[in-house]
């Protein structure tokens, strides 16, 4: 349908400043407005391979990073979770504002090309009861985007259901940390050999080792992570 009938049908709202947006930009940005979409923060240069936090020196690891041990080479987030970028993601994630999706996927689509051409992107996947009551993805919706715009994806990756992890047991929960994903039985293909692990929010890097550790021992050899925002 043209965005110039949908303008008339269903006014669009810029997420951020509340401005009503018209015809092309729509289609080009989603629900933000051209100002608030050519605002956001560029992302931050010099960063710590591992957590993203800001660096200040020459290193490439900040000294935290540097005393624990990753799976995984890097990870990138696009923003940091805060001001306009932590808006728009809780408006995608919680108020469902599911038209950001197309906004997210392009912002992915450039990194992707720019760091990561030869790579396959592997969304982290959704809690079994997600999928069990069709809650809407927020992860897979970028990631289906991602698809159509020629973009590699797999899904190798499961993730146990909270009452088989509660049933650990809390010892056993913190021994079985990494065990919260798993390679699906249902993935029949080769391992994806370069993956571009792709989720929302990076907060404390434990779903990204959880997914990178059940890649790297099924075969893959090198796992980068990319995420929207880093907590
Ligand atoms: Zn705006
Ligand atoms: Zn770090």
């Amino acid at each position: 349908m043209s965005t110039y009938i949908l303008d008339w049908i269903a006014p669009q709202y810029c997420v951020l400043c509340g401005l009503r947006i018209h015809g092309q930009q729509r289609a080009v940005s989603g629900p933000l407005c051209k100002s608030c979409a050519n605002n956001l923060p560029p992302s931050p240069l010099l960063r710590c391979r591992f957590c993203g936090t800001e660096l200040f020196g020459e290193d490439e690891i900040c000294y935290t990073c540097r005393n624990r041990t990753h799976s995984y080479e890097e990870v990138f987030p696009l923003f940091r979770y805060r001001d306009a970028p932590a808006t728009l993601i809780r408006s995608y994630k919680m108020s469902q504002r599911k038209s950001l999706a197309s906004f997210w996927a392009n912002l992915v689509y450039e990194v992707l090309q720019q760091r990561w051409p030869e790579y396959v992107v592997v969304p982290v996947p959704p809690r079994p009861e997600k999928i069990k009551t069709r809650e809407w993805d927020q992860v897979e919706a970028i990631a289906t985007r991602l698809e159509k715009r020629g973009v590699p994806v797999v899904r190798p990756l499961v993730r146990m259901a909270s009452e088989e992890q509660k049933s650990l047991g809390r010892e056993g929960r913190k021994a079985n940390a990494s065990k919260g994903y798993e390679y699906s039985p249902e993935y029949h293909f080769d391992a994806p050999q370069l993956v571009v692990l792709f989720d929302d929010v990076y907060t404390t890097g434990a779903t990204a080792e959880a997914c990178s550790r059940a890649l790297l021992t099924n075969g893959t050899k090198k796992v980068a992570v990319l995420v929207l925002a880093m907590d």
